[in-house]
């Protein structure tokens, strides 16, 4: 366990799908040199297969007793699909426009489907997911070469590229299938939750971009923070599959509300509800339930007082609102390591357990860098 671990926490019922996250990620990260078919950030349809191919059946993690569970390596072109591009050059010369190789499966190649006959009693919600950065990865347990490491600073989960020799073993072992393997250098590589944007300043890129809002990035220990209120003091943000026995630091506010149910003259089932509860059971725990009442429970206090820290943190005003990155704190641990701290490309996210006011940065820049929060 590292000594602080930075999460985050996303709220399923603002996702509008629209992969904004997963083109910021890929843009940063994975757009060449045999990472084209990764996807540190992707956001699948559920229910549907998901990326890579029915990832939830494909092993690894931990059993009831704490031992790693042997799982599978997903196949680069059956289950992630083979990138293809489109041929813009031919295009001016009259070409048709046509992909470079055929296509038989990528991410979202089930897009939208999800599940039930419409209009009677289909439904579907998006998910979005990233490496969790779990506290007890299946990855770093399954690696022979300790190649697999997590900061002490932070709990984020890296892969030493110079200690890895390919073996794979990483990938068995993440139940998520998060981590993925270069063919071209013949290593493995997985999201680095953007610490060098963090220690800068900025959010990761998944976050900053996301169109729905629905990101918050902090501290599990800082008290102040909306992580911590969202995971620990309301209880609302739920690891994903904790059964596997990671400890994943990813956490989603469920869905909470959905339609009613059609009957076969197209009128509506009274108090029905298109999203079966055994579902979110299957994915958030038996804990859902009460996620969903305390939710519940605000939305309606919210409309009858107008009151509730709760909807106030989920509605997310502002930018500052969602981040609290704690600079101070990433800059004091360079200072400890010998390190010179960088500088802050963005002052507005740096509020923290260690990082109080825009007053206290200045101790590290010696310069004014006004007030923290200040700033839309
Ligand atoms: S989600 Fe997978 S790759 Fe990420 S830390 Fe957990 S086990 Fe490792
Ligand atoms: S950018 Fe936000 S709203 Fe859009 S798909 Fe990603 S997580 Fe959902």
């Amino acid at each position: 366990m590292s000594k602080r671990q930075l999460a985050m926490v996303m709220d399923l019922n603002k996702c509008i799908g629209c992969q904004t996250c997963t083109v910021a990620c890929k843009t940063q990260w994975t757009n060449r040199n045999g990472r084209e078919y990764m996807y540190w950030n992707n956001v699948e349809t559920y229910p549907g297969t998901g990326y890579p191919k029915n990832w939830m059946e494909l092993g690894g993690g931990f059993d009831a007793a704490g031992d790693l569970q042997p799982g599978i390596i997903p196949n680069l072109e059956a289950d992630y699909g083979v990138p293809w591009d489109y041929n813009y050059d031919a295009l001016q010369g009259g070409a048709s426009f046509e992909p470079n190789v055929e296509p038989t499966w990528g991410p979202n190649w089930d897009e939208d489907e999800g599940t039930g006959l419409f209009p009677q009693d289909n439904y579907f919600f998006y998910l979005p997911r990233i490496c969790n950065h779990c506290t007890n990865p299946g990855c770093l347990s399954a690696c022979p070469r300790d190649a697999i490491f997590k900061r002490e600073q932070d709990g984020v989960v890296l892969v030493d590229l110079d200690r890895c020799q390919g073996y794979r073993y990483c990938i068995a072992g993440c139940p998520y299938k998060k981590i993925y393997f270069n063919p071209k250098i013949s290593k493995s590589e997985k999201c680095i939750l953007c610490f060098p944007r963090i220690e800068q300043g900025l959010p990761p890129a998944c976050a900053q971009q996301c169109v729905g809002r629905i990101r918050f990035v902090g501290f599990l220990d800082d008290t102040e923070g909306q992580v911590h209120k969202l995971v620990n003091k309301y209880k609302v943000a739920l690891g994903l599959r904790t059964d596997y026995g990671t400890q994943p630091n990813v956490y989603y506010v469920p869905p909470t509300e959905s339609p009613a149910k059609f009957d076969a003259n197209g009128k509506i089932i009274e108090g029905s509800t298109r999203l079966p509860i055994e579902e979110l059971e299957k994915l958030f725990g038996t804990e859902v339930h009460q996620a969903i009442k305390t939710l519940k429970a605000e939305m309606k206090k919210r409309k009858e007082t107008g009151e509730s820290e709760l909807m106030d943190i989920l509605i997310a005003y502002q930018h500052s609102d969602m981040f609290r990155l704690d600079n101070n704190y990433y800059q004091q641990v360079a200072k400890e390591s010998g390190r010179k701290p960088l500088a802050l490309v963005d002052n507005r996210y740096v509020a923290g357990k260690f990082t109080k006011s825009g007053h206290e940065m200045n101790f590290f820049h010696g310069g004014h860098t006004g007030a923290v929060g200040g700033h839309h």
